[in-house]
């Protein structure tokens, strides 16, 4: 296994020669140390990204570079089952949810590379005398930083955009999870992108992810992750006034009216609140629910969450552990507020007693919280759902608009006038009516307020990373 950094189509160790340990959640035994890149690493990567992007790189044709990500597409996909136990591994989720993550990362880089020859200027009419056009350029070197709950592919989701549109990336996994994109690396010189095109530069957000912000040749910025960290990345790029793309963290309201489909909505909430052990920002995190269907869809909900195997996601069980010690003792510590708070603990809410290692936590439910106590405020990351009351859908939209985040929320009625006119008014990158998750790698994902800035995925995901430039001719 590779545990280097990835510049220039090689691996080698940090300048400095640290490392660090990457650990196992299920086991909390170290599953190797892997290199630790400092500001000198990420300098060169960068100036390894900004020569590609001056030399090789720039001469290759939007279709050869299409047929490049269609390439590392088929490698990954081959790849799946060892990509996926890596995954599994470093950050604890099912073998199952590591397989579709994978898929999930083929399928963006095969739209990607589709969209690599479609990016194209427009004429725009002046009169006679002179002839308008616009090129769409490349950034250049853009950096990508991303966290450990989906490790390869959120940086998938920016890279593969970003190749697409003729940039190259150094990217920064999270110190929690550096395999996935390391084992990726191995496939990028035999698919035949050339050096300096794709870099990896595992280490630490305050040395190598700040050093990459700040890195003057860097053209553009993506991130991923949380709110606070965000807000550091955004002042950083603002020194060197950098494009930066911010998908940040998310309360998602699940809004369910009197006239839902109970059942369907129960399902959703169970994938949705559960799924990854709830370490998703767009996960269902605030249940706003009717007071006439509350019990039923609350007890329902039990009684699936109870039925949810946990263990080590190698064992392809439900729910895997949270990613780390850390993260473990902020979602426990979440549910012991939201008790003294005054929430009941409708299930779960500990550690599993079959589990006495590893960071495991039950599917939680807490309702009778009120809407103002912090942990139906604030993002848990972790399998807990907080149930809240509304009455009508003005009760409701207030309520969902209230908090500083707009990332996602789901509408949940069988009136479509009722579902569109909620969804009108929500203040949130993504509405889904009566459903959860519905997008994919074609639509738009990112949120508003502090959920976000810009949107990825889609087309609109590959423009994050062009540029027009505008040229006129006098005829
Ligand atoms: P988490 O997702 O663990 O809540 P972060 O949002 O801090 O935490 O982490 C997401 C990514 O941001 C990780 O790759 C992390 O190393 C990186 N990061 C953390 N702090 C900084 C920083 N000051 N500058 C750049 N990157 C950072």
């Amino acid at each position: 296994m590779q545990a280097d950094l990835f510049i220039d189509n090689a691996f080698g160790p940090a300048t400095d020669g640290r490392r660090f340990p990457t650990i196992d959640p299920a086991t909390e035994e170290t599953i190797c140390d892997v290199a630790r890149g400092s500001a000198v690493d990420i300098d060169r990567a960068v100036r390894a990204a900004d020569l590609a992007m001056r030399g090789p790189w720039r001469e290759v044709t939007p279709q050869e570079r299409g047929r490049l990500l269609g390439v590392l597409a088929d490698r990954i996909a081959a790849d799946r089952n060892e990509i996926a136990r890596l995954e599994t591994l470093d950050v604890g989720k099912p073998l199952k949810d590591s397989l579709g993550d994978v898929d999930g990362v083929v399928a963006t880089l095969r739209y990607n590379a589709g969209a690599a020859d479609k990016l194209q200027g427009e004429t725009v009419p002046l009169g006679t005398k002179v002839i308008d056009f616009t090129l769409l350029e490349p950034l250049g070197v853009t950096a990508h930083i991303v966290p450990w709950n989906f490790p390869l592919g959120m940086a998938m989701r920016s890279m593969a955009p970003a190749l697409a549109a003729g940039c190259t990336c150094v990217l920064k996994p999270a110190e929690q999870s550096p395999l996935s994109a390391l084992r990726m690396a191995e496939h990028v010189a035999a698919a035949g992108f050339p050096p300096g095109v794709i870099n990896i530069v595992p280490g630490f957000g305050e040395d190598a992810g700040a050093a990459l912000v700040a890195h003057p040749l860097v053209r553009g910025i993506t991130f991923t992750g949380s709110v606070e960290t965000g807000r550091k990345i955004l002042a950083g790029a603002a020194a060197g006034i950098r494009p930066t793309v911010l998908e940040l963290g998310g309360k998602n309201p699940m809004i369910v009216f009197p006239d839902a489909d109970i059942g369907r909505a129960v399902d959703d909430a169970t994938m949705a609140s559960f799924e990854n052990a709830g370490q998703v920002c767009s996960s269902s995190s605030r249940y706003l629910l009717h007071p006439r269907i509350r019990d039923e869809f609350l007890d329902r909900l039990r009684v699936k969450a109870a039925k949810l195997s946990i263990g080590p996601g190698i064992d392809n069980h439900d729910l895997g552990p949270i990613v780390s010690r850390e993260q473990y003792d902020k979602v426990t510590g979440y549910i012991l507020g939201g008790q003294a708070d005054g929430g009941r603990l409708r299930c779960g809410g500990r550690r599993p007693p079959h589990l006495q290692k590893g960071y495991f936590i039950e599917p939680t439910i807490i309702d009778r919280v009120a809407a103002e106590a912090v942990v139906a405020r604030e993002e848990i990351f972790g399998p807990v759902g907080i149930a809240l009351d509304i009455t009508d859908e003005n009760a409701a939209i207030e309520l969902a608009n209230s908090l500083s985040y707009g990332l996602c929320a789901g509408v949940y009625t069988s009136d479509i006038s009722r579902a569109l006119m909620v969804a009108g008014r929500l203040e949130v990158g993504s509405v889904w009516i009566n459903g959860w998750w519905l997008g994919g790698v074609q639509a738009p994902t990112g949120g508003i307020k502090h959920s976000g800035i810009g949107r990825e995925r889609g087309m609109m995901g590959v423009r994050n990373y062009v540029q027009v430039k505008n040229i006129a001719v006098r005829l």
